[in-house]
């Protein structure tokens, strides 16, 4: 091949190259550009690969201490979880419920599923906080709260029950401590005031003076007030829990069927109607619908 150039001083020039001298020198040029190239390439994935590296860094850091911080106020929760619980054990105990067991306490922590998210740990610097054990522990605190509310509502529910029997449940003498003279005749078996004859008496007598008062010794409904044969002016009260209680021989009447009355509340004034023989409140406690003794409910004694 060859290449006719005009010089200024030597006028027309010719240069010739063989066509494999030509090829030669191609290669050679192209060698040179490609290995700049490649190296220029390098250099700049290099660059790109260590900027990556360095956010990668940062984000690690990042969640590293997003963790960090998660955990603490895990680990604060589960301190106040702690204290619910023995709260809960406390209130229990105070309630007469039984407390809750500490393997029943347990049910639902641990387990395989969380082996599986061991595999994420991996992508955590060393030393810092597991994904893994954070899941079980916030997995963990779930399964408390849900005991723990469950376990209020079923306090709740005893609690309830149980101040609705104790409200229900006669046990305090239907008279004020001053106005109470004493026990005339108790339950069972007596001779009768009247005939003489053995005859079951299926109350208490409280001898008192006329007029003072008669009190509910329970919450509860007024079931009858009138005149009762045999006990004269009286009042029967229906309490729940099949508790009822009868008040006789009252001189007057301060309530009628229907009324809601309170433990405490005046119902009717001490009197002698009836077969009686002296100002006395005949007071009877009935079980579903059976005479049961009232001086097994005197718990507190007689009403201040
Ligand atoms: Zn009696």
């Amino acid at each position: 091949m060859k290449f006719l150039f005009l010089d200024d001083k030597h006028g027309l020039r010719e240069l010739s190259f063989t066509r494999r001298g030509l090829m030669i020198g191609g290669l050679i040029i192209t060698l040179l550009i490609a290995g700049l190239l490649t190296f220029t390439l390098d250099d700049i994935t290099s660059a790109m690969y260590q900027a990556k590296m360095q956010r990668l860094k940062q984000d690690n850091q990042r969640v590293e201490s997003r963790l960090g911080k998660l955990r603490g106020t895990v680990d604060s929760l589960a301190g106040q979880i702690n204290d619910l619980e023995q709260q809960d054990d406390a209130v229990r105990t105070y309630a007469g419920m039984a407390t809750i067991n500490s393997d029943i306490r347990d049910l639902g922590i641990g387990g395989s599923r969380y082996d599986r998210l061991h595999s994420y740990d991996f992508l955590l610097p060393k030393g810092g906080d597991r994904i893994s054990d954070l899941t079980v522990t916030v997995d963990s605190l779930t399964t408390r709260v849900k005991l723990e509310q469950q376990s209020y509502t079923d306090i709740d529910s005893f609690v309830s029950f149980q101040k609705s029997l104790i409200g229900s449940t006669p046990s305090l003498l239907p008279l004020q401590q001053g106005n109470f003279k004493r026990f005339s005749d108790g339950f069972g078996y007596r001779r009768d005031p009247f005939t003489g004859r053995r005859r079951f008496h299926y109350g208490v007598d409280l001898s008192s003076w006329r007029g003072k008062p008669v009190l509910a010794a329970a919450d509860g409904v007024v079931e009858f007030a009138g005149w009762k044969y045999g006990y004269g002016r009286a009042v029967v009260l229906r309490h729940g829990h099949g508790y009822e209680t009868l008040y006789g021989h009252n001189s007057k009447l301060l309530v009628k069927r229907g009324d809601h009355v309170s433990l405490g509340d005046t119902i009717s004034l001490v009197g002698n109607t009836g077969r009686s023989t002296g100002p006395h409140v005949h007071y009877e406690v009935l079980k579903s619908g059976k005479a049961i003794d009232p001086s097994d409910f005197f718990y507190a004694g007689p009403l201040n």
